[in-house]
């Protein structure tokens, strides 16, 4: 088993990579129109996020318990595995450690889950950072519902493929979109920001890319003067 402080320097490296490559064009997954120097041009906005989530990952609570987890489990290793049950009682005693055992490393298990969670926490601030930057019209939720082991909420999987039309855009401010049957972003918490979802959208930037029923009739006249002039 790691020592705390390996868990939580590992933690801060797998940041700093995801920070990384996202930046040099992972994010590109999440907003395929866009160039891949875009990320690069919102660096320092990409950045604070950054460091707010790195500061925040310090503070997530199961992580602080990690030391007394840690010490716990050693000492309890060591005493279970120099006994060997003679009698009824010593057996019994023998079976509830092990089931205290076992309880304790699952939590230093889930604890190396709660970081791999902050991990696409991360990415999704990221990506929700540049959405912003770049005026992104909408978002197409995406469900990693098909990937084995992966507990996805049932709700989350409904929402798979749906398009969510975002608010205060500059396509909302000119009356050029409305949202289409599966409604507005907003109405929805954002994908990821629940525990261990792994949802997230990819972002739609023009307007010939939404489905006609969430463009307004002024939507659709800038859509057909755009294709003209090109
Ligand atoms: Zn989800």
């Amino acid at each position: 088993m790691p020592d705390p402080q390996s868990i939580r320097q590992s933690a801060i490296k797998r940041f700093r990579s995801i920070f990384s490559n996202f930046i040099r064009g992972g994010f590109l997954k999440y907003h395929k129109d866009l160039k891949k120097d875009s990320a690069l041009r919102v660096k320092d906005k990409l950045q604070n996020e950054f460091d707010k989530r790195l500061t925040a990952l310090s503070a997530v609570r199961e992580f602080q318990n990690s030391d007394a987890i840690e010490k716990m489990l050693r000492s309890f290793s060591g005493w279970a595995t120099s006994i060997t049950p003679e009698t009824k009682e010593q057996a019994d005693v023998h079976r509830a450690i092990k089931i205290i055992f076992s309880s304790m490393k699952q939590a230093a298990n889930d604890q190396r889950d709660t970081l791999r969670d902050q991990g696409h926490k991360l990415e999704n601030a990221l990506s929700g950072v540049v959405a912003k930057e770049f005026g992104a019209l909408a978002g197409v939720w995406h469900s990693r519902w098909r990937e084995e082991g992966y507990k996805f909420r049932a709700a989350h999987k409904q929402l798979d493929e749906k398009i969510f039309l975002f608010s205060n855009t500059w396509a909302t401010k000119h009356g050029m979109v409305k949202p289409g049957v599966d409604g507005w972003a907003h109405d929805h918490d954002a994908p990821g920001m629940l525990p261990n979802c792994k949802c997230s959208f990819r972002y739609i930037y023009s307007l010939k890319d939404l489905p006609e029923d969430m463009l307004t009739v002024r939507g659709k006249q800038a859509l057909a003067a755009e294709s003209i002039m090109v």
